[in-house]
Formats: C-alpha cells, sequence, structure tokens
C-alpha cells in the first residue's frame, strides 16, 4: 500500500455499480471518492427497467420509497412474445423469500442522479465531469488512477488503498489491466429510441422474441407519463454474421402487425441510440492486486433478459465487503480480493447459467415457438418458467428431452 493512500476506495464510475458501491462503503465506514466523468443528471442507453433484484437491494439501503416517487412507470408483469407473435404474461408476485411484487421503469437520467445525490447527502466525497484516463501502479499493485476535469489540461491523481472499477461496458479500469474482452459472442448490442404516442401501455414490460431479430428481441416498456422506452437487442456475433441493421430493422418490426397498430400514432422522440452490454454467459476475470471490476465492466448483464441494472447494484454491495475485509487485514493482494469473484458468483452464478440456458433455447426457433405457445396457454407452463426465471426450479431441465415432453402434458 502506498504512503499516499487518501481512500480506502476510490470508485471510477458513479452508475448503479458505483453509487452502490459507495452507500455500501459508508455503511462499513470505509472512507471513499466516487469519480464520474459525467455530470450528473446524464442520460444512459438502456432500457430503465428496474426489476426483482433491484428492488431488493434498494430497500436494503432504504431508497425504496424514493424510488416510488421518482417520474416513472410500476410494473406489476412482464409480457413475453414468441416468434410466432404468441404471449404470456408473468405477474410479479411477492413473498416471504424476498421476491417481489413490484418494478419500475425509470429512465436513467433520473434515477442515476437520484443514486448519485444519495451518495452525496451520506457526505462521501464525489467529483463529477472527472475523466479517469491512466491507472497508477507500484509493482504489480494498483494504487490510484489520474485523469483530467472537464475544461482542465492538467492531469491529477488519486490514490487509494482499493480501486473499484464500476467504469461500465467500455471499461478504462479493465483495459488497463488488461481484463477487458469484448469477445462477440458473449456482448449484446442494444439500441433505445424513446416514442410518445405507443398504446396500450399499463403495467407490463414486454419483451418480444420476434423472428426478424432471433435470438435477439424487441422490448416496449412504459416510462414517465407519455412516453415509452423501446428497443431491440441481439449478440454482437448474430449482427454482424447476419449483417443486421439494428436500426432498419426496429422500424419494419414497428410498422408490421402485430405491433402496427399500437404506434399508428407513436413518435420517434430521439433519433435511436446504442450500446453495448457484456453478458454475463462467461465467467470474466474481475480482480486483481488493489482491484475489483464491478458490473459492467465485469460483464454481469443477463444474457436472457438483458438486465445489468440488478447485478450491478448486487457486484458494489459484494465488492465493498471484500473491501473491508481487506482494509481491516491489511492485505489488498489479488489473492484476499479473490473473495469477491468467490462471492459474486455464489450470488449469481446460478441464476446467470438459467438465463445463459434460456439465450441458448431462445436461438432454436422451434424450441421457443414450443414452449412459448406451450405457456400461452397453460398457467401450469407459466408457472415452471417463473420459477426457473426465480431459480426455484432447476435448470438443468432445459438441456433435458424429456423437461419438453412433460411441457405437451401440462
Ligand atoms: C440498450 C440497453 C438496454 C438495457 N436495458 C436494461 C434494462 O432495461 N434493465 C437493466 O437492468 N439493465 C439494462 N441494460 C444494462 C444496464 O444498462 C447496465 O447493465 C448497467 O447500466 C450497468 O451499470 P454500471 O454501473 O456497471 O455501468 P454504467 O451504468 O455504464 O455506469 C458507468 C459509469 O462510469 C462512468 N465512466 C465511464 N468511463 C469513465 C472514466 N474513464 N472515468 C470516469 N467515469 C467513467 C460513466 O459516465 C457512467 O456513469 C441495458 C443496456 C443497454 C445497452
Amino acid at each position: 500500500m502506498t504512503k499516499k493512500s487518501e481512500y480506502d476506495l476510490i470508485i471510477v464510475g458513479a452508475g448503479p455499480a458505483g453509487t452502490s458501491a459507495a452507500l455500501y462503503a459508508d455503511r462499513l465506514g470505509l472512507k471513499s471518492l466516487l469519480l464520474d466523468k459525467s455530470i450528473f443528471p446524464r442520460d444512459k442507453i438502456c432500457g430503465d427497467a428496474l426489476s426483482g433484484k433491484s428492488v431488493r437491494i434498494l430497500r436494503e439501503l432504504n431508497l425504496l420509497e424514493k424510488t416510488r416517487n421518482l417520474p416513472g412507470a410500476h410494473i406489476k408483469r412482464i409480457t413475453f412474445g414468441g416468434p410466432k407473435y404468441q404471449q404470456f404474461d408473468l405477474h410479479l408476485k411477492g413473498d416471504s423469500q424476498g421476491r417481489n411484487d413490484e418494478g419500475f421503469s425509470i429512465r436513467r437520467e433520473i434515477f442515476d442522479e437520484m443514486m448519485f445525490r444519495s451518495v452525496q447527502e451520506k457526505g462521501v466525497e464525489t467529483l463529477e465531469g472527472f475523466t479517469v484516463k491512466s491507472l497508477i501502479q507500484e509493482g504489480s499493485q494498483l494504487v490510484g488512477v489520474s485523469g483530467t476535469l472537464e475544461g482542465v489540461t492538467e492531469e491529477k491523481s488519486f490514490y487509494g488503498k482499493i480501486i473499484l472499477g464500476a467504469d461500465g461496458a467500455k471499461s478504462v479500469v479493465a483495459r488497463k489491466m488488461k481484463l477487458y474482452d469484448m469477445d462477440m459472442e458473449n456482448t449484446s448490442v442494444g439500441i433505445r429510441c424513446y416514442y410518445e404516442g405507443v398504446k396500450d401501455l399499463t403495467d407490463q414490460i414486454e419483451l418480444h422474441y420476434v423472428p426478424e431479430l432471433n435470438p435477439g428481441y424487441l422490448w416496449i416498456f412504459p416510462s414517465d407519463g407519455i412516453r415509452a422506452n423501446i428497443g431491440v437487442g441481439l449478440s454482437k456475433d448474430h449482427a454482424k454474421k447476419k449483417k443486421i441493421n439494428l436500426v432498419k430493422v426496429m422500424e419494419e418490426i414497428l410498422s408490421k402487425p402485430p405491433f402496427a397498430e399500437r404506434f399508428a400514432d407513436a413518435k420517434p422522440l430521439e433519433k435511436p441510440k446504442g450500446w453495448n452490454l457484456p453478458l454475463g454467459s462467461v465467467h470474466r476475470e474481475n480482480h486483481g492486486n488493489g482491484f475489483m471490476l464491478l458490473g459492467d465492466s465485469a460483464g454481469l448483464v443477463d444474457p436472457f433478459t438483458g438486465e445489468g441494472i440488478g447485478n450491478a447494484l448486487v457486484s458494489g454491495k459484494i465488492a465493498v465487503e471484500t473491501a473491508k475485509v481487506a482494509c481491516d487485514a491489511n492485505d489488498l493482494t489479488s489473492k484476499i480480493l479473490s473473495r469477491y469473484d468467490q462471492n459474486l458468483w455464489d450470488e449469481l452464478g446460478s441464476e446467470l447459467r438459467v438465463s445463459t440456458k434460456l439465450q441458448n433455447l431462445a436461438k432454436s426457433r422451434f424450441l421457443l415457438n414450443f414452449v412459448m405457445g406451450r405457456a400461452a396457454n397453460n398457467e401450469g407452463v407459466r408457472e415452471i418458467i417463473s420459477g426457473m426465471l426465480a431459480n426455484e426450479i432447476p435448470k438443468d431441465q432445459l438441456s433435458n428431452p424429456l423437461f419438453y415432453l412433460k411441457l405437451l402434458f401440462y
């Protein structure tokens, strides 16, 4: 550890991962500095959906009531649509195991600002408009970051015992530590466009696994007021191999049945914007001497639904718990920080594996059609899918032909 360490933690990036880390660090009495290149409020290209896991962490951080009061949509069910446009709803059900019966769709410009201001309200030191450009190492140990403040050319450095890379899908911390891995197969690309005037939006978020995008999907989410968040997502591999222009394909899908009627009076409020989703279908390296990678920089996005906010929030919590142990033991080596990797994958691993299986299922149009068709007509099958998504029913069944036979008799 360098003598210059001013902070226990330097957190690079104030999205969900970084703000969650800053809030948990405050609880555990760690002194942190939260840096972001943007000035809040700022937009982030996203579907904006906050589901069960995000709600659980927000409740734990005493931010659920604040979140409920933000402008946005309150979500009670998820609509899944299949390649033959058959669809079914899963209603969010609360239970004593901590499953939630509500979700939200809140623009990231609003949600991320609430998180950032909540960090500031705790008295944690923050710096906006500061872009981290390089890392400071002493031997193999990461000890600080350097960068520039908006409008200033002179570089400034900050030193900390542990650096948390929470700087998103194009993470500079991951790149500089040689852990950045944008492999086409395990990265999706999504485009988002806010619309006004979309019909039939109530309390549902919708994921439609339409044939034009197979194995990707179209999402239709309500947002605040008359606004809706519309987008499409597909693995980079498929988009490139099939030479798919996502903007064009999205326009085509929305102009045809069954969506045309709902979009007849709808107007885009912006040009569609794209960004990468590093998927948790592979277990990437996420730590080393003096640092841990969180959220998108660790590649934790759910491969089936494209959700990454909940896992980013969870990674902030687990990284800080590990940092506390390391700081207390005065040991900042990769060995002790490997507990982060262990605990993170103990918590998220099985769920990410279910979603990877579901993503693989989506690649087979025949199987997807079959399961969606059965679910559309049968409450028992919907319960099974709901149980799998909630991790209560073993995912191994998805690779067993008998499972599909069983669905036939439900
Ligand atoms: C099109 C699309 C749709 C999505 N839809 C959903 C959805 O509906 N629900 C869901 O849960 N997830 C969704 N996701 C995934 C979700 O957006 C991410 O998983 C989530 O934002 C990850 O949070 P994070 O904190 O790790 O990173 P980010 O939210 O990306 O935050 C990273 C922060 O780091 C800052 N930063 C970056 N570089 C630097 C630097 N060099 N110096 C200082 N600061 C830096 C950035 O300004 C940013 O504030 C979607 C993603 C995409 C692309």
